[in-house]
């Protein structure tokens, strides 16, 4: 079939009127293209005998029978029929609601084929929920087959979604042509279209559909990361900066080559001169770079001296030192003559990034600015006036960074701290500020391997595996609530020798009878009673900024001890001198909460701690999650397990990323088949970037006609 045929109305088709489109409309099948796309969300098998005594077995029953007898029960208007039928196995009632115009169409002692799902109710086997029709020489188009069970709404009725299918495969299914390239036809033996599509709705049998789901999958994927590749592509070429770089464009990296690493644009092998502020910042530093550190350094100055924008994703352990990192990414933009902007998930650790800034990039000469939703407009005025002029070289904030109203000079590097806090990261939004600035993405959550495919699909990666020398890994223990007196008593020798401590609580003040402890009361509590000669404060995400600015300060400089928290602590926040971590009902907290908390502490150079106090009795998850923390400390391998728990599905940023929009394909499911249609789209746009040789221009116009990833790919 031409595709231009696809887009033909289903007003087209027999027997469509304009109600009945009307109501096709709702489901947004408005052409051929999406009616014959409407896949199936199951099959009922009735090609094979499912007799009445096997009833209970879940399988709905799919026999012949001869009814018995008549009878109603009820009165007036709820007067209801029973038909009584039997086959060779057992005895059975149809309840037949609504439907008295059966009696006249169910004779006694005439045969009749039958499939309903059945229940055992007041001594009989009954269902409610039946298709019944006669046995007919010319067999039957409802039995003896696989059926189609179709997503509906309302108005809509399987019987007809069936038929029209039914028709439209016979009018313009035939002519159908293969859309995927011929070569990949042949490598992964997928029937020709026209047969994929029959069989998807009306397979003769279940190795047909099999095969066909496997072809649909499979052509779903391979667009999808068709698109991926494209949009990496696009960067490439649209981004390129002549005469902004120093250096030319190294030579157009091979996407197949990158392929074993997630990579789509790695450069040439060669280092990258330091800029002189990166530098004077390295040269003034009281510690030297972990290697870590200095290679990402080298990857992150390569991109941005290629002359293609960067994209490029930094994945390090809590406290391995990636804002050091982002801070020289900002200071390479900054020589260049650019702006750079840092953006992080909570107002805290903005600030925080801001104050470190302030510390050791300041006297570097660079111009800062922080902005959040909480710069009062007068001040804001002024601060967008000066970024519009370019008087500002780097601006730290949150997501008001991006807000309409922000306007850059020459924005040039886009950090986004703490990604996986964002969900899916609006990445249209953040660069259209600029003219394709870099990216640079930090995380500590480890990305699983379905995201780094698709959403983050056409990122490089970078990861920090060392940690700064001199570190000592936290030491972890479980405590038993009823047990915390030792928890306090342990702390208090640690405040004593000059440390500080956080307690975290999982509620901020005390709800109706759940029985937790919460921060309010609590910091109470450890004000008065435990830690009466110590200063404890509390902090929480109702506060006022300013108030929180002043705890967090105050804590910063140790004249806090004690800072009393809900998860507010849990991105970011970096004070060395705290070597406690007490969680209290550390069961109710999630793997990667739990791990982030405990990288609150470890940062500096003394043995710090983490104190993990769980309630009476845990779930089993909850005991999981406790056993997990308490053997690893390494965030990857803990993220693993958290996916393990909580199943991809979970994972922040899946849900919102469009995946629906895929008819039959699942990433996480058919991983193995993600990654296959990866390389294969890879290989076939790095040998025809444009798609315009002729066995590829179907998948063009395949992708024009009908994006249907659009979502995924923001
Ligand atoms: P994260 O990767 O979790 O964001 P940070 O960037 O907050 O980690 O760094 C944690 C702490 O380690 C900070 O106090 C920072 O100054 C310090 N740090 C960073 N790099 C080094 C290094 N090479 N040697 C020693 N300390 C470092
Ligand atoms: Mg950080």
């Amino acid at each position: 079939m031409f595709l231009r045929e696809l887009d033909t109305p289903v007003t087209h088709i027999k027997g469509v009127g304009a109600a009945f489109a009307g109501r096709l409309a709702t489901l947004g099948l408005v052409n051929i293209a999406g009616l014959l796309s409407w896949y199936p969300r199951d099959w009922e098998d009735r090609s094979h005998t499912v007799p009445l005594k096997d009833f209970a077995g879940g399988e709905a029953v799919c026999t012949e029978v001869e009814v018995l007898a008549h009878d109603w029960f009820g009165f007036g208007r709820m007067k209801t029929l029973k038909v009584y039928v039997e086959d060779a196995s057992a005895k059975a009632v149809l309840v037949c609601f609504n439907r008295p115009f059966l009696e006249k169409q169910l004779e006694q002692g005439k045969r009749y084929r039958l499939w309903g799902r059945f229940f055992f109710k007041y001594g009989e086997i009954q269902s409610t929920a039946f298709e019944i029709e006669p046995v007919q020489d010319h067999g039957s188009a409802t039995f003896g087959q696989i059926l189609p069970v179709y997503p509906l709404s309302a108005g809509l009725a399987q019987g007809s979604l069936r038929r029209l299918v039914r028709t439209a495969l016979a009018e313009y299914g035939t002519r159908l042509e293969d859309e995927l390239p011929p070569h990949i036809l042949v490598k992964y033996t997928f029937p020709p279209k026209a047969k994929v599509l029959t069989s998807i709705h009306f397979p003769a049998n279940h190795t047909e559909l099999a095969d066909a789901r496997r072809a649909i999958i499979y052509e779903e994927l391979f667009y999808l990361e068709t698109l991926v590749g494209m949009r990496a592509m696009e960067r490439r070429e649209k981004g390129r900066r002549p005469g902004a770089h120093t250096k030319p464009a190294s030579p157009t990296p091979s996407l197949a080559s990158a392929i074993a690493d997630n990579g789509l644009s790695k450069a040439g092998s060669d280092v990258e001169a330091w800029s002189p502020l990166q530098s004077r910042l390295v040269e003034r530093l009281p510690f030297s770079l972990t290697s870590g550190q200095l290679a990402v350094i080298d990857e992150l100055n390569r991109d941005m001296e290629s002359g293609c924008p960067m994209a490029r994703l930094l994945q390090g352990d809590v406290g391995s030192g990636k804002t050091l990192v982002a801070f020289l990414a900002c200071l390479r933009a900054v020589g260049n003559g650019g702006q750079a902007a840092v953006l992080a998930p909570t107002e805290l650790l903005a600030r925080q990034h801001a104050e470190n800034a302030a510390r050791i990039l300041e006297p570097l000469g660079v111009r800062l600015a922080f902005l959040t939703g909480n710069v009062k407009t007068a001040g804001r005025n002024t601060l967008l006036k000066a970024l519009a002029k370019g008087d500002i070289d780097i601006v730290l904030g949150t997501h008001a960074l991006f807000s309409k109203d922000v306007n850059y000079r020459d924005l040039r590097l886009v950090v986004v701290d703490e990604q996986h806090r964002f969900g899916v990261v609006q990445r249209a939004a953040i660069m259209a500020k600029g003219n394709y600035p870099d990216l640079l993405m930090m995380s500590a959550t480890p990305i699983p391997r379905t995201l780094a495919l698709t959403v983050f699909g056409d990122l490089d990666v970078s990861v920090i595996r060392d940690m700064p020398p001199g570190r000592k890994p936290v030491r972890t223990h479980l405590a038993r609530q009823g047990n915390e007196a030792r928890v306090y008593e342990f702390v208090r020798k640690e405040l004593q020798a000059g440390h500080q401590a956080y307690f975290v609580y999982p509620i901020i003040e005390s709800g109706e009878n759940n029985g937790l402890k919460d921060a309010e009361t609590w910091a109470g509590l450890l004000k008065k009673k435990v830690y009466s000669q110590f200063r404890v404060e509390l902090v929480h995400s109702r506060l006022d900024e300013e108030i929180k600015r002043d705890l967090m300060e105050r804590f910063r400089a140790g004249t806090v001890q004690v800072l009393v928290a809900t998860s507010v602590v849990e991105v970011g926040v970096d004070v060395p001198n705290a070597t406690c971590m007490v969680v209290e009902h550390a069961e109710r907290f999630g793997l990667s909460a739990l791990h982030q908390l405990r990288g609150r502490v470890g940062r500096g150079k003394d043995q710090s701690y983490c104190f993990l106090v769980y309630t009476k009795d845990p779930t089993e998850d909850g005991k999981i999650r406790l056993k997990v923390m308490l053997e690893n400390s390494d965030g990857f391998v803990i993220a693993e397990e958290d996916l393990k728990l909580r199943g991809p599905g979970q994972i922040a940023g899946l849900e919102q990323s469009g995946y629906l929009s895929l008819g039959l394909a699942d990433p996480v499911r058919d991983a193995e088949e993600l990654a296959k249609a990866r390389v294969d789209a890879f290989a076939m746009l790095e040998a025809d970037p444009n798609l315009s040789q002729s066995k590829n221009a179907v998948v063009a116009a395949v992708l024009e006609r009908a994006p249907p990833f659009s979502t995924v790919i923001q």
